[in-house]
């Protein structure tokens, strides 16, 4: 454990929220939530703790504007971390130790403790230098982002608190990049669709070529559903952004008692995930379309069936877009904006009609995240505070 830093109240902040164990399954938020209320008081700063689902706070740290009627800014991150394999890590996941040459260790040093504290970090600088800004930010930490966020970010995102917010634009979390001076952003997400396909036919002896049977249908759904897949991976290797692909894969099949009987039943599911030009209602009417060729005694259903909800616009009619890039692009940093291959909790900040992006700007950084040894160095988490303050200035001043 290297002692330089030892005195870096930066760098020990960032420790101390690093060396709580947010860690699923069954997290107690308790020590998070001191944690932020200490800060919120450091920073003179009122902070809420709203509890739309008992046991899973969301802690909002409120900096006033000087217009506050304005729509406001959201500067959000998650608590929670996922679990670890400790055997498999060189440090203790949870020591936040900090290496003689400069990386910190911990879960979450990249998703995404390091994010909530470079917004906090950074309101801290810029009130610390007198600075006022035209819109209130909220800084919101929330929990279970990494389960679904639906006791999290999706039940707060419904309430009237949350409406009392006025969010006028939303920044959330994308992902480390190894490029050095390039940032990865988000401004959408592909919508998760998993469904079963049920295909039902007449049983009989398996010696027979008895027409219209459940192994039939089910090819023919495969194959509709694998050709779909194979013209998605053709963009895909051909270098369109995975995040602006659907995928398709085939995850269980399941039917039939014995080797020689028909079976009565065949079933297949798909793991889905819709790229946001595509019009999925459309989706969805070819997927009948198909069960309706494959014959009599086939159909679908949705385990999932996430709504499809609007990518934030980058074509220059979002003004804290534009605001924030230009900050960006003038310090010498570049931004590619894709759509994100995952999912976030923006995307329930999104379904409110809020214009949001994800973006960590950890740059020069191989990503860990949810992988052993996950580490950041602490010139990468500094250069993001210099980055995450001006975005907060230029956006809060739109
Ligand atoms: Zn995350």
């Amino acid at each position: 454990m290297a002692a330089k830093w030892d005195n870096d109240e930066v760098v020990q902040r960032f420790r101390e929220y690093l060396q709580i164990p947010s860690v699923h399954p069954d997290i107690d938020y308790g020590d998070c939530v001191k944690f932020l209320q200490k800060q919120a008081s450091e920073l003179d700063l009122p902070v809420a703790v709203y509890e739309p689902v008992p046991n899973k706070p969301i802690v909002v740290i409120t900096w006033e504007g000087l217009q506050p009627d304005l729509p406001t800014i959201l500067l959000n991150s998650h608590m929670d971390v996922v679990p670890v394999y400790e055997e498999f890590w060189t440090y203790p996941p949870f020591g936040a130790v900090v290496t003689d040459d400069g990386y910190i260790y911990a879960r979450g040093t990249q998703d995404m403790k390091s994010i909530g504290m470079m917004h906090l970090e950074s309101v801290r600088r810029l009130k610390a230098a007198g600075v006022r800004l035209k819109r209130t930010v909220h800084i919101s930490f929330v929990p279970d982002e990494e389960i679904g966020g639906v006791d999290g970010m999706k039940a707060f995102s419904l309430t009237p608190e949350f409406k009392n917010l006025n969010i006028g634009f939303g920044l959330d979390e994308s992902a480390p990049n190894e490029h050095p001076s390039e940032i990865l952003a988000f401004h959408g997400e592909r919508t998760s669709r998993q469904i079963i396909v049920t295909c039902r036919g007449e049983p009989g002896h398996g010696s027979l070529l008895i027409p219209g049977t459940a192994g039939e249908k089910l090819h023919y759904m495969i194959n509709k559903f694998m050709t779909l897949r194979a013209e998605e991976k053709k963009k895909a290797d051909g270098n369109v952004w995975y995040g602006e692909v659907t995928t398709v894969n085939l995850t269980q099949i399941w039917g039939g008692v014995q080797i020689n009987v028909l079976p009565e039943s065949l079933s297949v599911s798909f793991d889905i995930r819709i790229a946001p030009q595509y019009d999925h209602d459309e989706f969805d009417q070819m997927i009948s379309r198909w069960c309706e060729e494959a014959g009599e005694g086939v159909s679908f259903e949705y385990i999932v069936k996430n709504p499809q909800v609007k990518s934030t616009k980058i074509d220059g009619s979002v003004p804290f877009w534009e605001a924030m890039k230009k900050v960006v692009t003038d310090m010498g940093i570049s931004v590619k904006c894709v759509i994100c291959p995952g999912a976030t909790d923006a995307r329930y900040v999104r379904a409110q009609g809020i214009p949001a992006i994800n973006f960590s700007p950890i740059m020069n950084t191989k990503l860990l995240i949810h992988a052993h040894d996950e580490t950041i160095h602490i010139d990468v988490f500094k250069r993001g505070i210099d980055i995450i303050e001006k975005v907060v200035e230029a956006v809060a001043n739109v």
